[in-house]
């Protein structure tokens, strides 16, 4: 073969798309033909306490996304309560409004399911939102044969710093055995939960301090346990025992009462996971009422609205921690590829107790204490979310038979 000859053969390959890659379609429509939301039951290897509720199984909403050239995405929705009655507003209301449409224009897909609801920012069926939008992502990612994160332009972060979640609310002897067994699977920074009395709490605090020693990093969840003066006397005592964050101290609808709380408490306050969102992240973050601001993508209109939040953060200098509690495996790997990519991110929320919706659903471990490496979690770096989905559970786990 001539240089000339070979040259020619080099361009034409070059000018040929690869397969799998975005030159398959460049310009072309990503045709949505079907979407199904199902609601998923399993129980909790291990019960979790909080201020507020003791929980012994935990629900999601899948959404199943495929498009008309035989790709499928996957979303999550919180729907913690009544993941039934979410499926069936899901498949009912939101799923005629995107068939036949191109998966790419998300927002605009977004903006006319938002459309679909009435009141202040969309209420909680934002989460019903979120498992749609999160589904959209990774279908486009999977087309373009990208991780999410990488679609999103961010940090592109391998792995991400994280925390264990959480030492649950028990007596102090509990609470210091728990630390312990914590420390010893390798974490670097520890969420504790706290709740009523306040005597009981700050001992607890205290107790838990004692376990871990000076050097480990300590949040504090209370669950909006406390009333404003309640909140005062823990967050004083926190900050005295050096502890790095007291997340949800009141109710989150009480912005007034964050504001006092900040000009009050020298210890950093966070919250944004009841949030659903950027208006309602924009209370707590446009005068830095806390220091980080914690939305969950199954929650808070998806990736599409997350990622505005954390850009929201940014610009305000706020610090960004996924919210993740008992989510699923999808919600988890939306949040790594979130972590991995937006500027202002901070801290990934590592549920160190078993989950089967996480650890089952998921052919792949994601976000679980078993890949600790250095203090940090693994980002997926597969097509969309990264993550394929075990089949065999979402039969097991489903509750709409
Ligand atoms: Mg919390």
């Amino acid at each position: 073969m001539t240089i000339r000859a070979s040259a020619a053969k080099a361009a034409a390959a070059l000018a040929r798309p690869a397969r799998g890659t975005q030159g398959d379609r460049a310009g072309s429509p990503l045709t949505i033909a079907s979407i199904r939301a199902i609601p998923l039951t399993a129980p909790m290897q291990s019960g979790t306490r909080t201020s507020q509720a003791t929980y012994d199984k935990v629900s999601i909403v899948l959404v199943e996304l495929r498009t008309t050239d035989g790709i499928v995405g996957w979303g999550e929705c919180l729907g913690r309560f009544g993941a039934t009655a979410y499926a069936d507003f899901i498949n009912s209301v939101l799923v005629p409004l995107l068939l036949g449409q191109d998966a790419f224009a998300i927002r605009r897909h977004w903006l006319r399911m938002r459309a679909a609801l009435t009141g202040r920012a969309g209420g909680m069926l934002i989460e019903a939102i979120a498992g749609v939008d999160i589904a959209l992502w990774d279908v486009v990612g999977k087309a373009l044969g990208q991780p999410v994160h990488r679609l999103l332009g961010g940090m592109g972060r391998p792995a991400v710093d994280c925390y264990a979640s959480s030492i649950n609310w028990a007596d102090a002897a509990t609470m210091q055995a728990q630390a312990r067994a914590v420390m010893a699977m390798g974490f670097k920074a520890i969420k504790v939960k706290l709740g009523r009395p306040v005597e009981q709490a700050i001992a607890a605090a205290a107790a838990v301090r004692a376990a871990t020693g000076d050097g480990m990093r300590l949040g504090v969840d209370a669950n909006w346990a406390y009333t404003l003066d309640e909140a005062l006397r823990v967050g004083h005592a926190l900050h005295d025992l050096g502890y790095w964050f007291f997340e949800e101290p009141i109710a989150p609808e009480d912005v007034a009462g964050y504001a006092h709380l900040r000009r009050a408490l020298p210890i950093m306050l966070a919250a944004g996971e009841s949030d659903y969102t950027v208006a309602h992240a924009a209370e707590l973050v446009r005068d830095r009422l806390v220091g980080i601001i914690q939305p969950d993508v199954a929650r808070a209109g998806g990736i599409s609205e997350t990622r505005d939040i954390a850009t929201l953060a940014q610009a305000f200098h706020v610090g960004y921690a996924p919210h993740v509690g008992w989510s699923g495996a999808v919600c988890v790997a939306a949040s790594l590829q979130l972590a991995a990519a937006m500027p202002a991110f901070t801290s990934f929320e590592c549920m160190f107790i078993g989950n089967p919706l996480r650890d089952a659903l998921a052919h792949e471990p994601v976000g679980a204490a078993s890949q600790l490496a250095d203090g940090q979690l693994p980002v997926p770096t597969g097509p969309g979310l990264g993550i394929t989905i075990n089949l065999d559970a979402v039969e097991r786990y489903r509750v709409d038979r």
